[in-house]
C-alpha cells in the first residue's frame, strides 16, 4: 500500500485553475455540477452563530480528509464542512480496504491517516482555495461557510498537547497561512495577498469511540466548551435506541435480517436516560460560557463484520446508508419528544437526494452526508440534492427553509393551535397560510416558535414514513453494482469513467495517451552494435486511458466495486507517484515518478518489479535498467543506439514512458502530475 501523501499547495492551486480553463472540471468535477444559488431561495441555516449558505455538508470523513476533498464538497453546495476526525494517536495503520458500498455501506474507516500536522496543514490548504475559488468568481454569490472540526476519541487524548496544537493552530492560522502563501506559484500571485480567513473554525464535533462511558462523553464536552472555548456537538451512536427499538427497525421492520449487532455495543455505550442528563447538564453549562451545544444523529452502527469483504482482521464494521437513516432519524423523533426543537441536531445517516429536502425542512443542521458521494458519480451526486430541495420548496411556494419547515408536511395549522396566539396573531396566520402570503410577517415574534411546532410534527410524519418506505428495506438495497467478468489490464477498459468521481481523493484520472500499436520489442546487443527483435505488438485501443494518482490512494477499494471489471483500478491502471522517493519507498507497487534535472526531464517506472530510467531533454534519450544503460532514438532504435547493455533491453516499457509522458505534457496541467510538469 502506497502511504497518502498530501498533493503540495502549489500544484493544487496550478492544476485547479489549470484544469478549470482546459477542460472547465475542477479536480474532475464537471463545472455543470458546480453549486449555482437561487435567487429566488435562501437555503441558508444558522450554525453555532454563524451563517451557512446551505445546511448541506460532507460527514467527518473521506470527503474531508484532503484540500481537494473540502473544495469538490464545496463546489457541491456543501457549505458546512465537518473535517475529518482528528486524534493523538496519529500513526495507526487502518485496515484496507476500508470501504464496502456494494450496498448500502459499511465501513472500517474509523480514523485519519494524516498526522495532525498534515491534517491541520490540509484543512488551511483546503480554506484557502475555497477563498481563492470565491475571490476567481468561479462560484458566484458563494455564500458563507462553516468548517467544523472534528475531534476523537478520549479526554486524555483530546487534552493532549499535540491535539492542543491543532485545536490553536485552527484557531490562529496565520503561521501557516503565510508559508502557503509564498507557496503559490508565480502565476498565481495575485492570490498571495487575499485576505485568507485566519481563524478557521470554533465549532467542533465531537466522536468518541463506540462504547466511550457516558461520563466520559461529558467531561471530554465540558472541557471543549469551558476550557477550548468551542461549541460543541456531541455525536450519538444508534444504540442510544435501546436493543429492542433497534431490532424492530433494522431487522423487523426493514428486513436487515443478517446484520449483527454485537450484543455488548448496547451495555458500553450510552444509555437514554444518561444522554437526557448529560445534553440538560451541558446545555447549561454552554449556555454559561456563551458557546452554544448540541446532539448528532448519528455515528455509524457497529455491526459484525460476516460479510468478509472488508479485511477478516476486523471482527467489527461500521454501517452507514439507508438503515441508519431510518435509525437516525427514529433517533431524532425521540430526541424532539423529550426536548422539543430546543438544541440543535446535526444530522448523519443515509442522506441522499431523496431525503435531504426532509432533513432541510426538519431544521437539522447542518445535514451532512458520506456514504450517497461514494456512489457512481460521487460529489456530483449533491446537484441533484438542491434540485430536489428547489422542487419541494416550490411545490409550497416556500422561500426560505423555516417556512419550508412550516408548510412541508401540511402540519402549520395544527402546530398554530399548539401556540395558542392571541385570536388576532393567529388569524392573520390563518390568512397568510389561506392567501400564500408572508408567514413570517403575519405571525411577528411567534414565527419561530410556530416553526418549531411544525418541525416536531413534522417529525413524526416523517419517521412513520421512513419507516413504510421501501427504499429503506434490505429488499432494496441488496443488489451490488454490476460486474461484466473481463479483468483490467494496464492498458483500455470499458472507460466507462465510473472510478474517477467514486473516488473521494480524486486519486484516478483520465489521460489521453497516443492510441494505436506501441511495437513489442527488444534491442539485441550485437558484435556490431544492436539489432531489433520484434515478438508482437500492444494495441491501445481507447482515446483516453484510466491513471492513478498513487499519493492520493489510501487503497479504500471504493473504486474498486463500482468498476464493472474486475481487479482494481487502483491496483492495475498505470500509477504515478508524487516523487522519485515516493516511487522508491513502495517496492511492491508498479509505477511512475518525475524528476526535473535542469533542462532534462527523468522519467523513473518500476514495470514488473523492475526499475528503469528514462531521460529526455537532450539529443536522444538516455534509457537505463538492471544491466543496461543506451542512448538511442525511437524512430530508428537499432541505427542510433549506443551504451553498453549486459542482455537484450526491453523497448516495450520505453516506448509506453515515452507515450504517457507525451500525453502529460500535451494535456498540461489538468492532473497532479500533468501540474507538476506544466
Ligand atoms: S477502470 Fe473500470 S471504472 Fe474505470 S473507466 Fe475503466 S472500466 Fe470504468
Ligand atoms: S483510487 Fe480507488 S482505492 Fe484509491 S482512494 Fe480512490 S477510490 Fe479509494
Amino acid at each position: 500500500m502506497a502511504k497518502l501523501v498530501p498533493i503540495p499547495f502549489g500544484l493544487l492551486v496550478t492544476r485547479l485553475f489549470g484544469e478549470l480553463e482546459r477542460r472547465q472540471t475542477i479536480f474532475d468535477l464537471p463545472a455543470r455540477r458546480f453549486f449555482a444559488r437561487d435567487p429566488a431561495r435562501d437555503y441558508s441555516v444558522e450554525v453555532h452563530g454563524h451563517r451557512a449558505s446551505t445546511p448541506l455538508g460532507p460527514a467527518a470523513g473521506p470527503h474531508t480528509q484532503l484540500a481537494q476533498n473540502m473544495v469538490l464538497s464545496w463546489l457541491v453546495g456543501g457549505r458546512v464542512l465537518e473535517l475529518k476526525t482528528v486524534q493523538v494517536k496519529d500513526d495507526l495503520v487502518i485496515a484496507r480496504p476500508c470501504i464496502d458500498m456494494r450496498t448500502v455501506g459499511f465501513n472500517v474507516e474509523w480514523s485519519q491517516e494524516l498526522t495532525l500536522a498534515e491534517s491541520l496543514e490540509e484543512y488551511v490548504k483546503g480554506s484557502m482555495l475555497i477563498a481563492m475559488l470565491r475571490a476567481s468568481g468561479v462560484a458566484p454569490s458563494a455564500g458563507d461557510t462553516v468548517l467544523d472540526m472534528s475531534v476523537g476519541y478520549d479526554l486524555a487524548g483530546i487534552r493532549s498537547e499535540r491535539v492542543g496544537a491543532f485545536l490553536a493552530g485552527m484557531a490562529d492560522a496565520r503561521g501557516l497561512l503565510d508559508r502557503l502563501r509564498r507557496e503559490i506559484p508565480p502565476p498565481f500571485a495575485r492570490l498571495r495577498d487575499l485576505d485568507y480567513p485566519t481563524t478557521l473554525s470554533d465549532t467542533l464535533t465531537l466522536s468518541t469511540f463506540h462504547g466511550c462511558p457516558p461520563n466520559e462523553i461529558e467531561r471530554i464536552c465540558a472541557f471543549l466548551l469551558e476550557e477550548a472555548g468551542l461549541h460543541v456537538v456531541v455525536k450519538l451512536n444508534p444504540t442510544l435506541l435501546g436493543e429492542e427499538e433497534l431490532h424492530a427497525i433494522l431487522h423487523e421492520r426493514l428486513g436487515y435480517r443478517e446484520l449483527g449487532v454485537p450484543g455488548p455495543a448496547f451495555a458500553k455505550d450510552a444509555r437514554w436516560e444518561e444522554v437526557v442528563g448529560f445534553v440538560e447538564r451541558l446545555s447549561a453549562r454552554a449556555r454559561a460560557a456563551g458557546r452554544g451545544f448540541g446532539v448528532k444523529f448519528t455515528n455509524t452502527l457497529i455491526v459484525e463484520n460476516r460479510e468478509r469483504f472488508l479485511p477478516a482482521s476486523e471482527k467489527e464494521m461500521y454501517l452507514s446508508g439507508p438503515p441508519l437513516h431510518a435509525l437516525a432519524i427514529a433517533l431524532v423523533r425521540r430526541f424532539r419528544r423529550t426536548f422539543g426543537d430546543a438544541h440543535p441536531i446535526s444530522f448523519s445517516g443515509g442522506i441522499d437526494a431523496a431525503n435531504f429536502p426532509d432533513a432541510a425542512a426538519l431544521g437539522l443542521r447542518p445535514v451532512t452526508v458520506c456514504t450517497d458521494l461514494l456512489k457512481p458519480g460521487g460529489y456530483g451526486r449533491a446537484s441533484r440534492y438542491f434540485g430536489e430541495l428547489q422542487s419541494r420548496m416550490k411545490a409550497v411556494s416556500a422561500t426560505d427553509l423555516e417556512t419550508f419547515g412550516l408548510l412541508a408536511y401540511g402540519k402549520a395549522e395544527e402546530a398554530l393551535l399548539a401556540l395558542a396566539l392571541p385570536e388576532e396573531t393567529a388569524l392573520s396566520c390563518r390568512r397568510a397560510l389561506r392567501e400564500g402570503s408572508d408567514l413570517r410577517a403575519a405571525a411577528g415574534p411567534a414565527f419561530s416558535r410556530w416553526v418549531s411546532e411544525a418541525r416536531l410534527r413534522g417529525t413524526e410524519a416523517y419517521v412513520d414514513r421512513v419507516l413504510e418506505n421501501p427504499r429503506y428495506a434490505a429488499s432494496h438495497n441488496a443488489v451490488p453494482p454490476k460486474k461484466v467478468g473481463s479483468r483490467l489490464k494496464l492498458f483500455d477498459c470499458l472507460t466507462c469513467d465510473k472510478c474517477i468521481p467514486v473516488c473521494p481523493n480524486d486519486a484516478n484520472f483520465t489521460l489521453a495517451v497516443r492510441g494505436g500499436d506501441i511495437p513489442v520489442e527488444r534491442l539485441v546487443p550485437t558484435e556490431a552494435g544492436f539489432a531489433l527483435e520484434r515478438s508482437g505488438v500492444l494495441v491501445l485501443k481507447q482515446p483516453r486511458q484510466i491513471a492513478n494518482q498513487a499519493d492520493a490512494c489510501n487503497d479504500c477499494g471504493n473504486c474498486d466495486v463500482m468498476c464493472p471489471e474486475d481487479g482494481g483500478p487502483y491496483l492495475l491502471k498505470p500509477r504515478f507517484f508524487g516523487s522519485v522517493e515516493a516511487l522508491l519507498a513502495s517496492p511492491a507497487l508498479d509505477g511512475m515518478a518525475f524528476e526535473r534535472k535542469g533542462s532534462l526531464l527523468a522519467m523513473h517506472a518500476r514495470f514488473e518489479g523492475r526499475l528503469f530510467v528514462v531521460e529526455s531533454g537532450g539529443e536522444s534519450l538516455r534509457y537505463r535498467g538492471e544491466g543496461f544503460e543506451v542512448s538511442l532514438d525511437l524512430k530508428d532504435p537499432a541505427g542510433t543506439a549506443s551504451g553498453r547493455a549486459e542482455g537484450p533491453v526491453d523497448l516495450t516499457w520505453l516506448r509506453i514512458m515515452e507515450r504517457v509522458r507525451e500525453a502529460l505534457v500535451r494535456e498540461g496541467p489538468v492532473s497532479y502530475v500533468g501540474a507538476a510538469l506544466a
